[in-house]
């Protein structure tokens, strides 16, 4: 048998040394990968991998790129030598069949149709009133009846209810009913006998259970039938185990059709049953060589009906489930994935493998045999006109499309088991003796990656295969352990495979890259990593906890290409209050316009704390804060955030508080941004300001303090664009202060300082107590922040303040008494003035960074009235940068500094910069 083993997708037989995008270095050096630049390794012909989900009648051996599977070498006919005959096939899902309502809906549509139709039927599902489905609730009878725990009794008496009473709905008091209810009974005592004998023996086989388990689809099928006869259907039942002829895969995860030996049966059936219209098929159930009952595995009614397609040569399969088709993602996970209108049947494959459980994997092989067009449709949205698959026409649409990338699925729950060793590099054969012995325990194989330095070789397995896997490479490689040639063969647990599928991905270069990007801004650390040689998809292994995360950042990264940003606004004052109306106001158009999704997830104030998964109305988000909040606790709003499954989350600081400036670097950790007008981090103590710069440097995590200087004034974007730029910041001066600015452009009208320090006071430009402002401890932090940004590591402490408040009221207890006292010190301040005056020069209380010379400083400062800074009005401030590059003329910025309005504007444009360094267009 020629083995072309596709693991994970994973074309092995193609890839001689076929390297991924991986391997040719576009992924960024700081992702942390177990397997950095790990591709996806060849095994020779021989060395037989497991094909458990090979498609057995499909195997490349083209070195060349298969557009699409009809590349493939092996005697498939061709479209035009198929001939299809007028059945179709319509399967529905459990979904569609776990009410009497259900069923007769769904029989009432097979009814109307006019063409001979096959219909497979799965067994009942689940649905709002009972959420359980008929075959979890008779493995799970199985179960216990083999743990010999009597409830299994309780179970077979809820099956027989259930089915009588869906009887009863369905048929009335009519010979159908009691002919169904005999039918059920018999099987029920049949059931009964064969649950206790397992019980008595403590154990059940698989034949047991095979046979058991697909009572749930011949019970489903027997109602449809019987409803459809009893409407005068020309119809026919058609038990699949008289039928189909499976053999099991080796490790018997999936079967493979004995295509032979079922058509002859089909056609035996059909000399017995003759021509009907309609004939109703049993999903999920087949025999095997043997004669003896079984199954086609979890959800194998939808390969049932591709198989039955196949044999029939049908036109057309419809898979009525309960969504509009294949999504983007799982639409429970990723709420914004789209319905997909076409995918060809490699992507449908792949997406099924991956995880994708609105189709069985191995369903579309049959249908791509036989070039039938399947249609998943949604059995409760009929206008929907679903997701078609087939081939007709993708390689057009995929080079027309700018669609890379089709769909996102994740395998959850696996392991990753890594064989590492010195010992390893340039031995042939290492990787054909790991696969070989895990082939051999059974164990199949999920995705395989190995270091391009073939230091290691690592594969990720089901969780339960962990354990195996490990001890039988431990015995395998035990010689090679004792001599040191092999250092570790490690399980490492609770991981999870993502995967991306699209056969767009063939013409694209840099997939990989942005998928790897995405993941990297949502802060996911990935394993390890695998690209098919196929480019059909390209799979990583990551933390089981990033699942859902990882599968929104890709996912709105790819397809949607909006950036979603989940924000928690701590503060919720004038800046907080104001930023939130700026967000309301804005938030559709960033959407429409530029694919930003701003969502606010969470407020906090020092008290209380909002939290709203799903956003944060922000009509009514004082009332809800108001009524709805709970006690706030940093940590937890933390944690909150760093757990909301949209990817992208930030905090933004709106407080003049220590206590959100410390949970900055924690929250980082969490792979939070942190967006702040507060300076109390910038400006704090070194050590905490260098750790924050560290994690955000390391950690693709942002911190955007940009309102900090100058509120929404581009001081902070301005300072770091020159130095990145390799320019030299000589001197930044200014007037940092809309008090102070607003104080001294006033002093000079006439009126005594004190009296200009009232008129501040009472316009709401000063602090409550006006010392806040007229001491220079604000200017200093902003020199601070200033000087650190120019590479001038200072603490506040270094940077000397003259401050404005005397020394006699410094200690004074009120504000009140303050500003009492203050016209005392007038004739102090005016003699400044005047002898200022006299030069031709005017006052201007400034801070000061002295970079050539390492020092910062906040003071009084005499300007000669034609400078730039004598020319201010009102409250604006003014920063001069002398650089190396504006030395004669210093760049100047000017404009309002201060106020809620433009401060929260600073703050919202720094949440854009984010959005902007998270892939938002720009
Ligand atoms: P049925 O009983 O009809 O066979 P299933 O529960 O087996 O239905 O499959 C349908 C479910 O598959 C959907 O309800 C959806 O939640 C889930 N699903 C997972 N991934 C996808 C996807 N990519 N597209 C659509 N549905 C998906
Ligand atoms: N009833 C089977 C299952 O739940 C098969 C199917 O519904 O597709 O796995
Ligand atoms: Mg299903």
């Amino acid at each position: 048998m020629l083995v072309s083993s596709v693991v994970g997708g994973v074309n092995l037989s193609q890839c001689k040394s076929k390297k991924s995008l991986l391997h040719q270095g576009v992924v960024s050096n700081s992702i942390p990968l177990l397997a950095r630049n790990g591709y996806t390794k060849c095994v020779k012909k021989s060395q037989k991998v497991s094909d458990s989900i090979r498609p057995s009648s499909f195997v490349f051996t083209s070195k060349q790129q298969p557009k699409n599977l009809k590349a493939a070498t092996e005697v498939i006919p061709t479209s035009t030598q198929i001939v299809h005959t007028e059945w179709r096939i319509n399967k529905f899902g459990g979904t569609c069949m776990s009410t009497a309502d259900r069923i007769r809906a769904a029989a009432e549509l097979m009814l109307k149709e006019k063409g001979p139709n096959c219909v497979v039927l799965s067994a009942m599902g689940s649905h709002p009133t009972s959420r359980v489905k008929v075959t979890d609730l008779i493995l799970n009878m199985i179960k216990k009846a083999s743990l010999q725990d009597a409830n299994f009794l309780i179970n077979l008496a809820e099956l027989q209810e259930k089915h009588v009473d869906t009887a009863k709905q369905l048929l009335g008091p009519t010979p159908e009913l009691t002919k169904f209810v005999s039918l059920l009974m018999d099987d029920i005592s049949n059931l009964k006998a064969m649950l206790q004998a397992m019980s008595i023996a403590g154990m059940s086989n698989e034949s047991f259970s095979d046979f058991v388990v697909g009572h749930g689809e011949l019970w489903s099928a027997r109602l449809f039938y019987l409803l459809c006869k009893q409407q005068g259907a020309d119809v026919a039942f058609m038990d699949t185990r008289d039928v189909l002829v499976v053999t099991p895969t080796s490790d018997g995860t999936s079967v493979d059709l004995n295509e032979e030996v079922s058509k002859k049966k089909l056609q035996e059936w059909t000399e017995l049953n003759g021509k009907r219209k309609l004939i109703v098929a049993t999903g999920f159930i087949a025999k095997n060589t043997l004669g003896q009952a079984t199954t086609l595995r979890r959800n194998g009614s939808d390969f049932s009906a591709t198989i039955l397609g196949a044999l029939f040569r049908s036109q057309h399969i419809t898979i009525w489930t309960d969504v509009d088709g294949v999504f983007s993602a799982d639409p429970r996970k990723v709420p914004e994935a789209v319905c997909l209108p076409s995918l060809t049947y490699h992507e449908a494959w792949e997406l099924s493998y991956f995880g994708a459980n609105v189709l069985h994997p191995r369903t579309t092989l049959p249908a791509m045999k036989y070039q039938i067009p399947i249609t998943i449709r949604n059995f409760f949205n009929q206008e929907a006109p679903g997701t078609r698959v087939s081939d007709v026409g993708s390689d057009a649409d995929y080079y027309r499309s700018k669609v890379t990338v089709k769909g996102f699925a994740t395998i959850d729950d696996v392991t990753l088991i890594s064989v590492e060793g010195t010992g390893m590099v340039g031995v042939p054969g290492i990787a054909s003796s790991i696969f070989s012995a895990v082939r051999d325990a059974g164990v199949n194989v999920i995705m395989i990656s190995q270091a391009s330095s073939e230091q290691s070789i690592c594969f990720a397995v089901n969780k339960h295969d962990g354990d195996v896997a490990v001890q039988v490479l431990e015995e395998k490689f035990a010689s090679s352990i004792a001599a040191g040639r092999v250092s570790a063969i490690e399980a490492i647990r609770h991981c999870c495979v993502l995967a991306a599928v699209g056969q767009g991905m063939v013409a694209h270069k840099g997939v990989a890259a942005t998928m790897m990007s995405a993941l990297a801004k949502a802060n996911v650390n990935i394993k390890a990593i695998a690209q098919g040689s196929s480019e059909y998809n390209i799979t990583v292994l990551i933390d089981q906890a990033d699942s859902e995360r990882s599968l929104q950042a890709v996912h709105s990264r790819f397809y949607l290409s909006d950036v979603p940003i989940g924000v928690g606004i701590v503060g919720p004052g004038l800046i907080g209050g104001t930023l939130i109306r700026q967000l309301k106001e804005q938030r559709e158009q960033l959407k429409r316009e530029f694919n930003i999704d701003l969502r606010l997830l969470g407020i906090a104030s020092s008290k209380k704390m909002l939290l709203c998964e799903t956003g944060v109305n922000l009509d009514t988000w004082k009332e809800d804060f108001e009524t709805n909040s709970v006690p706030c606790d940093l940590e937890k709003f933390g944690e909150y955030l760093a757990n909301h499954y949209i990817p992208n989350r930030a905090i933004v600081d709106c407080t003049a508080s220590d206590a959100p400036a410390q949970k900055y670097a924690s929250w980082m950790e969490k792979g939070i941004h942190i967006v702040t007008p507060n300076k109390k981090m910038g400006s704090g103590p070194l050590d905490q300001y260098r750790a924050v710069r560290k994690l955000q440097r390391e950690g693709y995590i942002h911190f955007f303090y940009e309102g900090t200087v100058g509120a929404g004034l581009p001081v902070l974007g301005t300072l770091k664009h020159l130095v990145e730029t390799g320019d030299k910041i000589i001197k930044v001066e200014g007037i940092l202060s809309g008090t102070l600015s607003y104080i001294f452009n006033t002093f000079g009208d006439g009126r005594p300082f004190s009296e200009i320090v009232k008129d501040a006071k009472a316009k709401g430009y000063t602090e409550p107590d006006p010392r806040d402002d007229l001491n220079g401890t604000d200017v200093a932090r902003k020199v601070c922040i200033l000087a650190r940004e120019s590479g001038l590591m200072l603490e506040l402490n270094d940077v000397p303040v003259q401050s404005l408040v005397p020394e006699p009221l410094r200690a004074v207890a009120s504000a009140d008494e303050y500003m009492k006292r203050i016209p005392d010190f007038d004739a102090e301040m005016d003699k400044k003035l005047k002898e200022a005056d006299a030069a031709g020069e005017c006052l201007r209380f400034v801070g000061v960074v002295d970079v050539s010379n390492g020092k910062g400083s906040v003071e009084l400062r005499r300007y000669p009235k034609s400078h730039p800074f004598a020319q201010l009005q009102g409250s604006d401030n003014i920063l001069s940068f002398t650089t190396q590059r504006y030395f004669k003329q210093p760049l100047i910025i000017r404009g309002p500094g201060a106020g809620a309005d433009v401060t929260a504007a600073g703050v919202f444009s720094d949440l854009l910069r984010l959005a902007a360094y998270l892939g938002a267009p720009s």
